[in-house]
């Protein structure tokens, strides 16, 4: 048993380690940085921000990109995606406002959530946002009341399964009713323009795009037969990043979805959106943090962090693991990663391997760049990381 957990333990660190120096050796200008900057500090490279957006338009050439802001709206990264021309995805007038202080024009905005404030599709509406997705009647009526004549297109639910963060319950309806509210829409006066799906972030299933692709087109078929032709299918986020372990790629995901649409959709539908968030900058970012303390609790080694789940880990609490490097050498032991808050659930990780570190020792984080510092409340007094973008 012993022998078999060692290994474990060398290829888990081993995997850390070499990740941590591919995406150290590729970014010179983070060499010094790392040991240095006050911790806990999530670096994001901004360079590889763009690299990733420019590979998501070269394979998928006919499908407009609107980034989710959601997964990081650092100002330099919506700046570095809106120099490149790419669109956005917003759910509130906050994110909105990033948005427009960049000048991006409103035909380049959309908003996906299917559910939003009133008082969010009024201000989108009056900056010129028409783009909106529903996914019931009342969500109809609320934009019929302050958005007129806005363009609306109806999210279905798509199995989630194999994506890491699941989210086909809170959204979307069934292809018949997706049909439904889309004349209801064009009854009050709307114009019901597509269809969008999402199938689940981190999603690591390519079953899940075959059945959201042939699903769509039974939609579009029939919305077609009922006088409705829809212009649009938005394809929606769930792009992967590699955690501990390699995960699908950009490229993968575009071929298989190409070929889909070239079965599904022989006439192209007029309009191809994506909307990746994670895709985009989850693997562009390493989080330093430093080791608060160490302690031994029956058999378990406790290490502790600066910062925590409340303050801009909260994935972890959805089994999302953070490939954790330190730079030591040394037998391997195995952790848990406690938070640096006194809340219980305050844990980030277990059965961590690495050398033994000392309080003081920084931890590298790696594919930390998408829902980290987002998601941070300033919870026991604790900030989340401060953000970098370089
Ligand atoms: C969160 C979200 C996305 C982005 O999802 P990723 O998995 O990060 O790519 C895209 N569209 C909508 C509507 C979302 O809510």
């Amino acid at each position: 048993m012993k022998e078999i957990s060692i290994n474990v333990g060398e290829i888990q660190f081993g995997y850390a380690k070499r990740y941590f120096e591919e995406f150290i050796d590729a970014r010179p200008k983070f060499y010094e940085l790392i040991d240095k900057v006050q911790t806990p500090t999530l670096l994001i490279d901004l360079d590889g921000v763009k690299a990733k957006y420019i590979q998501a338009r070269y394979h998928m050439p006919d499908v407009n990109i609107f980034y989710a802001v959601k997964a990081n709206d650092h100002i330099d990264i919506l700046r570095a995606l809106s120099d490149l021309g790419a669109g956005f995805e917003v759910a509130s007038s906050e994110e909105l406002q990033k948005v427009m202080s960049l000048n991006v024009r409103p035909e380049k905005v959309i908003s996906s959530n299917p559910v939003k404030p009133l008082d969010f599709i009024d201000y989108a509406y009056s900056v010129g946002v028409k783009r909106f997705a529903v996914d019931s009647f009342s969500e109809v009526d609320k934009i019929a009341r302050v958005a007129p004549r806005a363009r609306v297109y109806v999210r279905i639910t798509v199995p989630n399964e194999g994506s890491e963060w699941p989210l086909s319950k809170k959204f979307g309806v069934d292809v018949d009713t997706a049909l439904d509210i889309l004349e209801y829409a064009k009854d009050r006066g709307l114009i019901p323009i597509g269809l969008t799906f999402h199938v689940g972030s981190q999603c690591n299933n390519l079953r899940n795009w075959f059945i959201a692709i042939k699903r769509s087109a039974q939609l579009w078929e029939n919305a077609k037969r009922k006088g409705i032709k829809l212009l649009v299918l938005n394809m929606g986020g769930g792009i992967p990043v590699r955690y501990m372990q390699e995960s699908l790629r950009i490229e993968d995901v575009a071929y298989y979805v190409k070929g889909l649409l070239r079965k599904y959709f022989p006439t192209p539908p007029y309009e191809l959106q994506m909307e990746p968030g994670r895709g985009i900058v989850g693997d562009q970012g390493l989080m330093v943090v430093s080791v608060l303390g160490k302690a031994k609790r029956d058999d378990e080694n406790w290490l502790y962090i600066d910062t925590g789940v409340f303050n801009g880990l909260a994935e972890a609490l959805g089994g999302i693991r953070y490939p954790t490097y330190l730079k030591k050498e040394g037998e391997l032991k195995e952790w848990v990663i406690g938070g640096v808050s006194c809340d219980s659930m305050d844990v980030i990780a277990k059965n961590v391997f690495l050398p033994e570190p000392e309080v003081g020792d920084r931890l590298f984080l790696l594919s930390t760049g998408a829902y980290t510092t987002v998601y941070g409340a300033n919870f026991n007094g604790f900030p989340p990381p401060r953000v970098i973008c370089l």
